[in-house]
């Protein structure tokens, strides 16, 4: 006969095993009287009399109160399972800093499972905070931590709803193949050499871009992957040399088809992290740069940029006498005193500002502004100006471009709330232009990737007025973070062809590493369009976590480097010669 099926019962902690009745984090007074096993860290041990011991027994869940009788041998770190009885701790014994703070497990006996050596760092969350480079030697110590493992949690839960969104919206997951040709995203490729081709290399993917446009050709029709990308940039804390993305594409769609599908799974990612993310804002680039000085505005506070350009038209002061004119209002910045006032015109200046104007308004009549520009100003200009009463007004006037960028930079820098402040604010930064300016030869750069479509209106001037043209790109931005990015693609060979062109890549060079798309476009291309975003920074930012490192498991250091397995290591000269490879002596 066969085996019946055992279903094991299921929880959000997941079923008892042969070692553990219950979770150390999950116990409360319901069970008081219950026997109970529970498999763990010893956390913190008190000696309490000659041979009672408080042992606290942390494990994934949280951490329990333990009554051990002869528990001499056990030290912090030790894995152990505990048996004993839940009971309500002794009155006024209670600890409401805890979950399990009720109460305690008593008569417990202890099996140790593993013995340990002391642990490299405390991993008491109220501890002095551990050097970074300590803690990712021993990241598997590090991890215990409630605050490690409350993240690892979460980033499974938002994945989780990202699959479950991205299913029910009919996209098929398809994995992309890891070793590669190069992808154009903007980045250094990662190199990987060829041991049955010497002196060849595959590149790592930047992303799964050509892959997921291929497989749109090949009538996939929706497409989604949570995948890894590499790519070999300078890091910061929102960039890792790789890191994970929703990765999408559909068929047969356009920007909205797109951004309504790539809205719900942000929706439901954040909702299992049960925080809450409201209406989806939408605003042009154009807009963004102008209001906000940024095209990843953060729109969690307001301080919005003021065009002054024709109030100070024909004016007489000479500093303001520039193509642009700007200001933004510092709310209670009317009380900062000079010394901050001056190093607010050296951070401008840092910005690429020739300098900083600034005056302070103390009522909301024209006499009520102070400083030292003031007396440049004539009283029409004085009476058109922004502010409210303890305002500091920063302006700063110079080209367009420069005067959005510093006072983009200054906003954020004089309002921009902490990453756990001001709820979560997200925006789609839609018609990005096609291209970022001009390369040292005079050519147009992509502002996105080369397979970006124009938008359909402005194609005309694509030779005449390359840097006029919108692209049908898409950027989704959540609390000043860029999130991701996506567009409506270029299907049309012609098209394709002109762009090309247009960034200096000729004929051959186009079929030299783009030929496999570009045939493939010859056997009949749907239109598409797609999107990816970046999981690692949607998950710090619903944690609250300023560094992306604190939501990955594995991270590697500011520098590049992982400081548990040493990567990257150099490799011996003999080693390399099987790919055909022999290294440069070492730089002097
Ligand atoms: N491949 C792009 C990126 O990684 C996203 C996209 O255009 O779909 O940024």
């Amino acid at each position: 006969m066969a085996e019946p099926e055992v279903v094991p019962p299921t929880g959000p902690l997941g079923p008892a095993t042969a070692l553990r009745t219950d979770h150390c984090g999950a116990l409360t007074i319901v069970d008081a009287d219950r026997r109970v096993s529970l498999c763990g860290w010893v956390a913190r041990r008190r000696e309490h009399g000659e041979h009672l011991a408080f042992v606290d027994l942390r494990d994934h869940t949280g951490v329990v109160q333990c009554v051990v009788d002869g528990a001499s041998e056990l030290r912090a770190e030790w894995v152990v399972r505990i048996t004993g009885t839940v009971r309500r701790r002794p009155e006024g014994a209670g600890n409401l800093a805890i979950a399990t703070g009720e109460v305690e497990v008593g008569d417990a006996v202890v099996e140790v499972l593993s013995a340990a050596e002391p642990p490299p760092f405390s991993l008491d969350e109220r501890g002095p905070s551990t050097d970074e480079a300590i803690r990712l030697k021993h990241r598997y110590v590090d991890l215990r931590r409630e605050r490690m493992q409350r993240n690892l949690r979460l980033r499974s839960a938002v994945n989780a709803a990202i699959r479950r969104a991205m299913d029910a919206q009919g996209f098929l997951e398809v994995e992309t193949p890891m070793l590669m040709a190069s992808t154009p995203e903007g980045a250094r490729d990662f190199l990987v050499p060829s041991r049955l081709k010497p002196g060849s290399f595959y590149a790592l993917p930047q992303s799964p871009q050509l892959f997921k446009q291929l497989s749109m050709v090949g009538g996939v029709d929706r497409y989604y992957q949570i995948a890894r990308c590499m790519r070999d940039e300078d890091l910061r804390a929102d960039r890792q040399l790789e890191f994970t993305q929703l990765d999408a594409e559909m068929s047969f769609g356009g920007q909205e088809d797109v951004l309504q599908a790539i809205s719900h799974a942000v929706r439901l990612a954040t909702a299992a992290a049960g925080r809450d993310l409201g209406a989806i804002g939408r605003i042009s680039w154009h807009d963004a740069q102008e209001r906000y000085g940024s095209d990843k505005p953060d729109v969690r506070f307001g301080m919005e940029l003021v065009e002054l350009t024709p109030l100070f038209a024909s004016t007489g002061f000479n500093a303001f006498r520039a193509p642009c004119v700007k200001a933004i209002a510092v709310p209670g910045g009317a009380s900062l005193g000079r010394g901050r006032t001056d190093a607010l015109t050296d951070l401008a200046k840092g910005f690429g500002a020739k300098g900083l104007a600034w005056l302070k308004r103390h009522t909301e009549a024209a006499e009520g502004l102070e400083g030292p520009i003031l007396k440049f100003l004539s009283e029409e200009e004085r009476a058109g100006l922004p502010g409210e009463p303890g305002d500091l007004l920063l302006f700063v006037a110079d080209e367009r471009a420069v005067v959005n960028k510093v006072l983009g930079l200054l906003r954020l820098e004089l309002g921009r709330p902490p990453v756990n402040e001001g709820g979560l604010h997200a925006v789609w930064v839609v018609d990005f232009p096609l291209f970022d300016g001009v390369d040292d030869a005079g050519r147009p750069m992509a502002a996105h990737h080369p397979f970006t479509m124009p938008h359909l209106e402005d194609l005309d001037r694509l030779e005449d007025d390359p840097l006029a043209v919108r692209s049908q790109a898409y950027d989704l931005v959540l609390n000043g973070w860029e999130l991701g990015s996506g567009s409506v693609r270029i299907h049309r060979g012609d098209v394709q062809q002109r762009v090309f062109r247009l960034l200096g890549i000729g004929a051959e060079e186009a079929e030299q590493k783009f030929g496999f798309l570009l045939a493939a476009f010859r056997y009949g291309a749907p239109p598409h369009a797609g999107f990816a975003f970046g999981i690692d920074r949607l998950v710090a930012l619903l944690a609250g976590e300023e560094n992306i490192r604190e939501v990955i498991a594995f991270p590697k250091t500011q520098s590049g480097t992982a400081p548990l397995t040493g990567a990257p290591a150099p490799v011996a000269a003999r080693d390399l010669e099987i790919y055909g490879l022999r290294p440069l002596p070492p730089p002097i």
